[in-house]
């Protein structure tokens, strides 16, 4: 029997355009003769439309897209499809999705509470993963090496900005990085190279969450790598960004296509050995399942520091997650098996 696989993506995050060409790729790696897919797409607007179930994914891949019709946009599909809810064998819902309501733990809440089985990371794992504050408390209780941090909230800087930026310059030296606690794709980050250069990102940042983070800047080379596994997560080769810009910022990774990604890393064995041992150690910190793409800095001197981990890292064919499996032996359709595996594992673990 065909495995039912339902692909949510789209959504109401930065990240709705990068979803649906993750979605398109998806689904032509498909066998479609193991699993019977449903395409439900989520709207800018946070609108959740069932398609057809796919037999022919490229003829029907413009359905993907097309903008839902008043019926459609009446009806939440996913809770008034008893098909789903009643279902002997239920489906495994694959969500695509990056960002708030979709890499946040929110969605993976709704699939808990319908009792479905998914792809990826649980509430909690997500949840803190996507706080950069509360991610990188949990890595500072396990002991990982990062580097130092300030966060603050726009309810104190609006009451007094002075004393903030004085809390951050007491702390951190320039340059240093302020980022909104909840984003990714580097949106709303800038670094900053003086007090006007902070006080402007704080501006922007703030423009973005009601809580923002401040790091310290670090002079480094960035290595990802990516982590599969349930209760014994296995590492991947590791990969190095080498961004044509200042840092890796949203234009870097969208727009430009300048930046290189060297796999594997020319990194020696005992700073790859370094990064496998944090990657997993901030995996079982954060409780996560399914996958993660840790990121690290080495410094000239070979220092490892975490910087984070992405519980739903970039997934089209020629992003550095699903490459970093590629070179350690698992093409992209594997990939995805293994990943619904890891989901159903999960799932019958709790019944
Ligand atoms: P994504 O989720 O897309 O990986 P993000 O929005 O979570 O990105 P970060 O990875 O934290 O953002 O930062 C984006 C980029 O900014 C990094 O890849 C790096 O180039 C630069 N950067 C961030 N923090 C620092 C730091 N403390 N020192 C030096 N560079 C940094
Ligand atoms: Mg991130
Ligand atoms: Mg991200
Ligand atoms: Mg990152």
């Amino acid at each position: 029997m065909k495995r039912k696989l339902f692909l949510l993506y789209g959504g109401k995050s930065a990240e709705h355009q990068v979803s649906i060409r993750t979605a398109f790729a998806v689904m032509q790696a498909l066998d479609f003769d193991k699993y019977e897919v449903t395409p439900v797409y989520i709207t800018e607007e946070g609108q959740w439309v069932k398609r057809e179930a796919l037999e022919n994914p490229v003829k029907q891949l413009n359905d993907l897209i097309v903008k839902p019709t008043k019926e459609e946009q009446n009806s939440l599909t996913l809770f008034n499809n008893s098909a789903i809810i009643s279902n002997d064998e239920p489906p495994v819902i694959f969500p695509l999705l990056h960002g708030t309501n979709g890499e946040d733990g929110t969605v993976q809440g709704l699939l808990e509470v319908l009792n479905l089985p998914y792809v990826g990371n649980g509430v909690l794992a997500s949840s803190a993963g996507m706080d950069k504050v509360i991610m990188k408390n949990i890595f500072a209780q396990a002991g990982l090496k990062q580097v130092d941090y300030v966060s603050a909230l726009r309810h104190e800087w609006e009451q007094d900005k002075e004393k903030v930026y004085r809390r951050v310059e007491e702390s951190l030296t320039y340059p240093c990085f302020v980022k909104p606690a909840n984003l990714g794709s580097s949106v709303g980050i800038n670094k900053c190279n003086d007090r006007t250069e902070l006080e402007d990102a704080f501006v922007e940042a703030f423009q973005f969450d009601r809580k923002i983070i401040i790091e310290q800047g670090i002079e480094a080379r960035e290595i990802e790598i990516g982590v599969l596994g349930n209760d014994e997560p296995q590492c991947s080769v590791v990969g190095e960004i080498v961004p044509k810009a200042e840092f890796y910022d949203y234009k870097a990774k969208y727009e430009d296509g300048n930046t290189a990604l060297i796999i594997p890393a020319d990194i020696p064995e005992e700073t790859y050995e370094t990064i496998k041992e944090m990657a997993i150690q901030a995996f079982k910190a954060l409780d996560c399942s399914g996958l993660v793409r840790a990121d690290f800095f080495v410094t000239k001197d070979g220092e490892v520091y975490i910087n984070e981990v992405n519980t739903m890292p970039g997934f089209t064919p020629v992003s550095m997650f699903p490459l970093l499996w590629k070179h350690s032996g698992l093409e992209y359709s594997q990939l995805i098996d293994r990943l619904v595996e890891l989901g159903l594992e999960r799932y019958n673990e709790k019944q």
